[in-house]
């Protein structure tokens, strides 16, 4: 009997990408994998902006978490229970060919973009696994789907998750990261993943955002020679598109229009006029050639105008132009960003991002946390080792506490000499001194020598936290007086150690 088991749905790009993680690791001969549909009765299978804009965003987000796993954003979510029934029928004429049935099938959708809901889809993947390809779904196979949809439905599981049990009992929920999959299988509990909003993996693959008024059909052909190449998130709504701007902005925007050229136009203008040091180049994407709106696009900022009637190849190779732009233009921003000695934000970031930040977690009615530290007792470190080892010091304490952040909006700046500073947006007092606790403790285990040094023998920090509510009132200015305060009691209080500002 398997050690584990799986409830997946083939139309589910999270269970697509266990599959393959598991596939990958050699432990899908431990695994029963029982296939299910995730959302019977929800109409998830539409081609609706929202339904797509949800697609995009699953695979948006299964990428981020699963880089290593070959994925690209199909036109739809197929219904996959014609598909499920084929898979359980072929298991009981051969389990292994049902697997590799299985396998093809997941991968004509998820990599293919193919409808596996199409019977000629199944039937060419019946025909390369060399099943029969005459399916006659019976009741008994309808039974076995409907009783492991019902044991999984007992479990009251997210609806749109794989989810993992093993025989002991324990459970992952989601897309574990690869670490957190092979624990998994060593008999460790892990925490589980329920509906992923964020990931602390970077990932290389440029996002390009496409707003349509006229729904996906007509800009497919567009989407279809991008979307393996780059990840694709399809706003459904201006709100929803004005949103991803403001958290998450892509390194593109399409607009895409039939008749609301003014809309569209001001929009882009909108996007196209906001002061940032990295702007988001912004193409207007037609149904026809017109040289009027043309040149009014490229008035209101636009980057490029494209028409769909051109061939797929043409505009492929300007959405690849205007990304190498933009490339140029993050690295030279970045540039400027960078605190060339420890190569974390300089001061001028710092600056930046904590109002940014401040707004931002004001409006989501958040907290704000942020970490002062400073290295103890560096001036005697520099006067006896010298200043060259004191800039490799500075170095690896830097990445010390880099390698401490897990977030990817948590941000470490240099934030003059020998300081540095941690913002942590959404984070509380307990997360930020939890964190801080890690700094102090990776930045001791380095063990680098400071034989001047009143602490101990080794480079150790001192940090000061302070975290504030910004709905209720203040200003980042309180925040970094309250943590410099805190810091300094710190010191005062021995170093090597950190104290909490009081609220
Ligand atoms: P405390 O434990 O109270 O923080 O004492 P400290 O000696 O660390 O603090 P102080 O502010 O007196 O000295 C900071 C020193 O950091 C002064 C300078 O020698 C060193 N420093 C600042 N920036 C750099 C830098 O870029 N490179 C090097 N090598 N040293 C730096
Ligand atoms: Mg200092
Ligand atoms: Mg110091």
């Amino acid at each position: 009997m398997a050690r584990y088991t799986v409830y997946a749905d083939l139309n589910c790009p999270f269970c697509y990408a266990l599959h393959e993680q598991l596939i990958s690791f050699g432990l899908m001969d431990q695994v029963d994998w029982r296939l299910i549909e995730h959302a019977p009765d929800l109409d998830v299978f539409n081609t609706s902006a929202q339904s797509q804009a949800e697609l995009a965003s699953d695979v948006f987000i299964v990428r981020t978490r699963a880089p290593q796993v070959e994925l690209a954003l199909p036109k739809k979510r197929s219904d996959s229970r014609f598909a499920s029934l084929c898979v359980i029928q072929a298991a009981d004429i051969d389990p292994a060919k049902a697997a590799h049935l299985r396998h093809l099938l997941y991968r004509a959708l998820w990599i293919e973009g193919k409808d596996i809901s199409d019977v000629s889809v199944i039937y060419d993947c019946l025909v390369a696994t060399e099943l029969p390809a005459e399916v006659d779904i019976e009741s008994e196979q309808e039974n076995k789907l409907s009783f492991w949809q019902e044991s999984w439905e007992q479990g009251e599981y997210n609806r749109r998750i794989p989810v993992l049990e093993a025989i002991d009992g324990r459970i992952s929920l989601g897309l574990p990261s690869t670490e957190d999959l092979l624990a998994f299988f060593q008999g460790e509990e892990i925490s589980s993943q329920a509906l992923p909003s964020e990931s602390n993996v970077q990932f290389e693959r440029q996002t390009i955002a496409i707003y349509s008024d006229q729904g996906i059909e007509p800009v497919w052909p567009l989407i279809s020679s991008l979307r393996t190449e780059y990840n694709i998130l399809l706003p459904a709504t201006l709100n929803e598109l004005s949103t991803l701007l403001k958290e998450d902005p892509p390194q593109l925007l399409l607009l895409s229009t039939n008749e609301q050229w003014p809309e569209m136009l001001k929009l882009c203008q909108e996007v196209t006029q906001l002061k940032d040091d990295s702007p988001l180049p912004v193409a207007l994407v037609s149904n026809e050639a017109d040289d009027h709106i043309e040149l009014e696009a490229y008035s209101a900022g636009a980057s490029d105008f494209l028409v769909l009637s051109r061939s797929p190849v043409i505009l492929l190779s300007r959405v690849q132009i205007l990304m190498q732009l933009k490339q140029s233009q993050d690295q030279l921003a970045r540039s400027a960003r960078i605190d060339g000695l420890t190569q974390v934000n300089n001061r001028r970031e710092f600056e930046r991002s904590i109002e940014t930040e401040w707004r931002r977690v004001q409006r989501a009615k958040r907290k704000i946390a942020l970490i002062m530290v400073d290295i103890d007792h560096f001036k005697a470190f520099n006067d006896f080792y010298g200043h060259l080892a004191g800039d490799g010091c500075l170095r690896t304490v830097a990445k010390a506490i880099s390698n401490t952040i897990q977030r990817a909006h948590d941000l470490v700046c240099r934030y003059g000499g020998e300081e540095f500073a941690i913002i942590l947006p959404d984070t509380d007092l307990r997360g930020a001194e939890l964190l801080a606790e890690k700094m102090i403790q990776a930045v001791s285990e380095l063990k680098i020598e400071h034989d001047k040094s009143e602490t101990l023998d080794v480079v150790t920090i001192s940090a000061g936290i302070a975290c504030l509510s910004p709905f209720h009132g203040g200003s980042p200015h309180d925040l970094i007086s309250q943590a410099d305060q805190a810091l300094y009691q710190a010191k005062e209080s021995g170093r090597n150690q950190l104290v909490t500002a009081l609220a």
